[in-house]
């Protein structure tokens, strides 16, 4: 499998996963039309697009879901809960393209299997996925505001850990957010902190050559800097050497990450 982060960050998020026989988005919290040209820039074509996997309803997850679907004839899965909190915001979708998944279940498509995973957010049914093909597993775990031994077990061992990393919390508690949604931020039901994925790459690292990419920051309450040089001190400190025993990005809102090859037969 390969995988690119098209977007990651509070404003937007949009992630391009390809394996051997399937081209999938997960979530478009882009414009429709900005989530085509950070395709194309990847060469990566819209029409192509097998299907969009929705994670949870906010904007910065669902924005150009429907018009993609729309323009492109592209199927969506979602929970029952997602598509009817959602349903308002994206606009009509074709029947055929309205696909229902059950929550914390295994499902196929095509040549992944897909496991999704409730997190503790605040939305309707709010999930994370695992993809997996023959021998890969790529996890993208963010919108969570704690993890749960279920979640750590569910992405332990993968080859590509996209892991939220959204807030540094003494940046987000003396910064201008409102006092409300300072604490929905740093509640249970709201986003990891850095300290958070540190805790959470601590306990998972395990120098084999996994790739890690922080993603879905805040841009008011933290900065990439910030986020890999605390990863880095962590990584340092464990004895693991960056680029020889593990492999660590920091993904950026409406910026084309770096393409993550696990090698397969692409079609
Ligand atoms: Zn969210
Ligand atoms: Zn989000």
């Amino acid at each position: 499998m390969r995988i690119i982060t098209l977007s990651s960050g509070s404003a937007g998020n949009c992630t391009y996963l390809e394996s051997d026989k399937s081209k999938i988005l997960i979530d478009v919290g882009l414009t429709g039309k900005m989530a085509v040209n950070l395709m194309a820039m990847a060469n990566i074509k819209a029409n192509e697009i097998d299907a969009i996997f929705v994670t949870h309803e906010h904007i910065d997850h669902i924005k150009g879901v429907g018009v993609l679907s729309r323009k492109y004839d592209i199927p969506i899965y979602a929970n029952a809960k997602t598509w009817l909190a959602m349903q308002a915001k994206i606009g009509k979708i074709a029947s055929k393209n309205i696909n229902v998944f059950k929550s914390n279940t295994f499902f196929s498509f095509r040549d992944l299997d897909i496991r999704n995973v409730s997190t503790f957010h605040d939305a309707a049914d709010p999930v994370f996925f695992v993809f997996y093909q023959k021998q890969q597993k790529i996890s993208i775990l963010t919108d969570t505001g704690i993890v749960s031994s279920p979640i750590i077990d569910a992405v332990r061992d993968s080859n590509i850990l996209i892991l939220e990393s959204n807030h540094d919390e003494k940046r987000l508690m003396e910064g201008p957010y409102p006092q409300s949604l300072k604490y929905r931020i740093r509640g249970e039901y709201g986003h990891l902190s850095n300290d958070m994925a540190l805790e959470i790459v601590d306990e998972l690292a395990q120098a084999k050559g996994e790739k890690i990419i922080l993603g879905h920051l805040s841009s008011t309450n933290n900065s990439k800097e910030i986020v890999y040089s605390g990863m880095e001190t962590l990584l340092v400190n464990k004895g693991i050497k960056i680029g020889d025993d593990l492999d660590l990005e920091v993904s950026e809102e409406f910026k084309l990450g770096k393409l993550i090859d696990l090698g397969g037969d692409y079609s």
